[in-house]
């Protein structure tokens, strides 16, 4: 296709240490546009390969309010079925600019690797030094090590690499998405990380059409939101008891008009703008995770700070609370380091009340959104917790699609395509 991607799939295999890459099938993208409907057709092509594809949204990284996905399909380990995992923040966007809209990675490095992506290069650099090295560490390393501070990085702590099915990826330095397992899929293979820094650009076959119709979405969004923000807009039934006290300041991913994260400081005070600490505090954007730990007990600087603790380990929040619950702090804290550092398995995918079909999406999103909103949500790399909250106007699809790639798609065959991703 001419527009939207560059056409790069990447195919990393991680047992002889190689990378091929191809060009993605036109029909393919054509007509699948993209993110989870393209995923499940490379997951399909490599199944016996049991493999991890990650891939772009048509959207992704673009002026459209949300465009911040992309999109990891595997096998959950804990459900031993194809689930799909949302990577927001910047990482999606960047994963997309960095050069593949879709990579399949499959088999087991005999040494720990991490994956280095940069301006249409893939390579696989030596991760043996930061192999038992906690997610902050590891982010760090890799920026350090490829001298950019902006690299953004999708990653597994100790609790993934000793292939717990607790492991969670982490994003940069954050708990988010990943509720099935993905970080066990991870350390499976003996990879620690991806790195991704995006420079490209994204050829459009309207502009001037597709700006008119972003501002158009745009405009609606904001009068939408309104002023809500944080994650207390996310989940307004929640009490985040005196959450006040950390409070720092509310975030948002690439593009988005909703910022549905706050960032809670504890090592400094909230009312210092500037931070003078490297590590002042921990963004809350798994928030359902959050939520666990305050109903587990704690309060919501206790609660932050073991957000840290399980970021740091890449441990699933929401399956770990419940082993804390009457625990005091220290105790909750000892108990989840230990949890990191030995495998420890869960049973189930956790609940996220309201979260929209939750054996097929991980529940990143607890204000739920109607099945075919959120399947296209995943095809067009629109964040489900923004599709969640504005809907996704089916007619307007048509349209930007139009504007940027001139393929012509009726409402009703978009609807089609998003049903086929609920199968
Ligand atoms: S709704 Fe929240 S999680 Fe989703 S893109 Fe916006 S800020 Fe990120």
């Amino acid at each position: 296709m001419d527009y939207m991607y560059t056409g790069n799939l990447l195919i990393v295999d991680l047992e002889r240490g190689e990378t091929e890459e191809r060009l993605v099938d036109e029909e393919l993208l054509r007509s699948k546009l993209g993110g989870a409907a393209v995923n499940d057709a490379l997951f399909k092509e490599f199944e016996s390969k049991d493999p991890v594809a990650i891939g772009a949204g048509l959207f992704t990284s673009t002026m459209i309010p949300g465009s911040s996905m992309s999109v990891m399909t595997a096998r959950s380990p804990i459900t031993n079925r194809k689930m799909h995992c949302p990577i927001v923040n910047f990482a999606g966007a960047e994963l997309k600019l960095a050069g593949f809209d879709f990579i399949v990675l499959h088999g087991t490095s005999p040494k720990p690797v991490y994956l280095w992506l940069h301006d249409e290069i893939a390579d696989l650099v030596p991760a043996d030094g930061i192999w038992g090295r906690d997610t902050w560490q590891t982010a760090d390393h890799i920026r350090e090590e490829q001298g950019e501070e902006r690299i953004q990085v999708i990653l597994i702590g100790p609790a993934g690499e000793k292939k717990g099915s607790i492991g969670q990826l982490v994003v940069d330095y954050w708990s988010e998405g990943d509720k099935v397992g993905f970080g066990k899929r991870l350390g499976e293979m003996g990879l620690k990380a991806i790195g991704t820094r995006g420079m490209g650009e994204l050829e459009l076959a309207d502009p001037e059409r597709f700006l008119e119709l972003c501002l158009k979405a745009i405009g609606e969004a904001r009068e939408r939101i309104g002023g809500a923000r944080g994650i207390d807009s996310l989940m307004p039934s929640v009490d985040l008891k005196n959450f006040g006290v950390v409070r720092h300041r509310d975030s948002a991913c690439f593009g988005c008009p909703w910022p549905c994260r706050t960032f809670a400081k504890y090592n400094e005070p909230p009312t210092v703008l500037k931070e003078a600490l490297e590590e002042p505090g921990v963004l809350i954007a798994d928030a359902p995770g959050f939520a666990a730990l305050l109903r587990a007990g704690f309060d919501a600087v206790e609660a932050s700070r073991l957000m840290e603790v399980v970021s740091r380990l890449g441990i699933e929040p929401l399956g770990a609370a419940p082993a804390t619950e009457g625990l005091g702090f220290a105790d909750a804290k000892a108990k989840l380091e230990r949890m990191g550092a030995e495998q420890t398995d869960v049973g189930s995918v956790p609940t996220v009340n309201g979260a929209c079909r939750p054996d097929l999406f991980s529940p990143f999103a607890p204000n739920g959104g109607e099945d075919e909103a959120i399947a296209l949500a995943y095809i067009l790399g629109i964040c489900p917790r923004y599709a969640a909250r504005m809907g996704i106007d089916r007619e307007l699809v048509s349209q930007l699609i139009e504007a940027c790639t001139e393929i012509e798609i009726t409402p009703e065959a978009i609807g089609s395509l998003a049903r086929s991703v609920l199968h």
